[in-house]
């Protein structure tokens, strides 16, 4: 046993974990829905970012603390605010589909400096058009809890 080749076969390892192995369920609000029933979201699902959805179910949006905070302090009506005015929209939104590595997730969370990737599925519209379905959510605590999993039979 040598470190390089040890860190060969931790890095092997990793490769094969996949984003369906450790998301965790999609928390989404509808774009119509209010900025204080946003803030309500996060509170009783515990969560620091929400994925925003049209009418039909597709992403069109994500908010995180921060955008919220942001109306809040700005004085705006936040019981009137649709979210769909403070959230990042598409197509800017960083995602992840679930047959991708864990490791693209992290490696994305930490270009981007985001807490959180949308775990999608794209639908090809009957006009071609791409829309993304919501089947998840893969954040920081999915990989330190990931971290910890794999440091336990060891430590
Ligand atoms: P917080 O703002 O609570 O610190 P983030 O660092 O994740 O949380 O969010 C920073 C900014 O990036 C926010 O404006 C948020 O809307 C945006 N953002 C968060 N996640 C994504 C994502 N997956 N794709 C694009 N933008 C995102």
């Amino acid at each position: 046993y040598n470190s390089r080749s040890g860190n060969t076969l931790v890095a092997r390892a990793i490769g094969k974990l996949r984003v369906k192995d450790i998301k965790s369920l999609a928390i989404v609000v509808r774009e119509s829905a209010s900025v204080y029933d946003a803030v309500v979201t996060m509170f009783t699902e515990d969560v620091g970012t929400l994925s925003v959805v049209d009418g039909e179910g597709y992403l069109v949006g994500i908010v995180s603390r921060k955008d919220l905070l942001k109306i809040a302090i700005g004085g705006g009506d936040v019981q009137k605010m649709p979210i769909g005015m403070v959230m990042t929209r598409m197509p800017n939104i960083v995602t992840i589909t679930p047959d991708d590595t864990v490791y693209l997730a992290a490696r994305r969370l930490i270009s981007h400096q985001i807490d959180a990737l949308p775990v999608v599925r794209t639908y090809v519209m009957p006009n071609g058009e791409e829309r993304l379905e919501v089947v998840g959510r893969l954040t920081k605590t999915n990989i330190t809890r990931l971290f910890v999993e794999l440091g336990d039979g060891e430590n």
